[in-house]
């Protein structure tokens, strides 16, 4: 899967199979709702979207999200359909009761390839106070146990802001204990009831991403970042820093970063198409439109794959191509996805242009 050709097909396809979801996170980008939405894609739409998704080619990765995808009775049956089409499905649940054994044990039969749960910090105080609900941390321990115990790997997925940003290295810990295969490292888009939750500043989350390098080379799980493509910027400079380090020090510098539009695409409950899940500008719907040809040939996917068609310091960035800038939060930032990512402190030489951080007045 590493040589991809994101103009024809995405690294990654997400599906928001339901809005729906028991909990009720502060930071939650679907703005999550207790009953699932009556125009939510059907199974037998969610099995079509499924067969149309085979035509990105062999093993395309689809994550079936949330809400809670649990919340959906059909779920095991659209784990099979799509593992018998030959699709790599993974799934985001919330981590609450919904995932009993009961049901880890029948998405293992139904194929499922990986399950990603959430941990926001490393104790179940910290954990739970910002899930919004006691129990949560225990429920998802459990969980990852019962998917080790039936052999589906494990993914963990962190948000990184202001309230979460001193227990990384204790989740670090954790990641490592429970045997996690991945540990996907999100830095917070302040959108949906993510704007309540407050952000780290630029210089720091280069700080974090110079750590999260060093984290790489020393654990054996595999580590990639969400929204935050300038962590290939900084593994790319610490190589250069350290020319011993030929191969990149264990992260992707060198290859083109996967961003919103660019090997990433987001399929809401309704249907709607989306460069990413932060990025909800909608290209038209998998009702009307089969989802490969959106991707292909939606003008907005399009200009989102085109990295000379940046804007601000990102356009004139050297590190376009293999970093090209969260557009999700340049999107949530001024309302124009193709603008410098505001989390992103580094300057291009000889670049004399606005910087994000001291525009007064966002178009949004
Ligand atoms: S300026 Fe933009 S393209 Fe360059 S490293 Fe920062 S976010 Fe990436």
């Amino acid at each position: 899967m590493h040589h991809v050709d994101t103009s024809e097909r995405p690294v990654v396809l997400i599906w928001e199979v339901t809005q729906a979801c028991g909990l009720s996170c502060d930071h939650c980008r679907a703005d999550a709702q207790p009953d699932r939405h009556p125009d939510e894609l059907s199974t037998a739409e969610g099995r079509r979207l499924l067969k149309e998704a085979t035509a990105f080619g062999e093993g395309q990765l689809v994550v079936l999200s949330g809400g809670d995808p649990l919340v959906r009775d059909d779920i095991a049956e659209l784990v099979a359909y799509g593992d018998e089409l030959g699709l790599r499905t993974t799934m985001t649940p919330s981590g609450t009761r919904s995932l009993s054994t009961a049901r880890v044990e029948a998405l293992a039969d139904a194929g499922l390839k990986r399950i990603a749960v959430s941990l926001d910090g490393a104790s179940a105080e910290r954990h739970d106070a910002f899930r919004g609900e006691t129990g949560s941390f225990a429920e998802t321990i459990r969980a990852v146990e019962d998917a080790r115990n039936v052999g589906i790997p494990v993914q963990v997925n962190t948000t990184v802001c202001r309230e979460t940003v001193g227990d990384l290295p204790a989740i670090r810990s954790l990641v490592s204990e429970v045997g996690a295969v991945m540990w996907s490292v999100f830095f917070l888009v302040p959108i949906g009831r993510g704007r309540v939750l407050e952000p780290i500043d630029p210089a720091e989350a280069d700080a974090v991403m110079r750590w999260l390098a060093v984290v790489a080379e020393e654990e054996p799980f595999g580590l990639k970042t969400t929204e935050a493509p300038h962590y290939r910027r900084v593994v790319a400079q610490r190589s250069a820093d350290d020319a011993s380090d030929a191969d990149g020090g264990g992260g992707n510098g060198g290859r083109t970063g996967v961003i919103a539009g660019d090997g990433f695409a987001f399929v809401s409950h309704t249907g709607e198409v989306y460069p990413s899940g932060f990025l909800p500008q909608s290209v038209g719907s998998v009702r009307e439109r089969p989802v490969h040809e959106l991707y292909r040939e939606a003008p907005l996917f399009r200009k989102l794959r085109d990295r000379d068609a940046l804007e601000g310091k990102c356009g004139a960035c050297p590190y376009r191509t293999v970093c090209g800038g969260s557009r999700s939060r340049a999107y949530a930032h001024t309302g124009n996805p193709l603008e410098s990512d505001p989390l992103c402190p580094y300057v291009p030489s000889g670049y004399d242009g606005p910087l994000p951080w001291e525009s007064s007045s966002p178009t949004a």
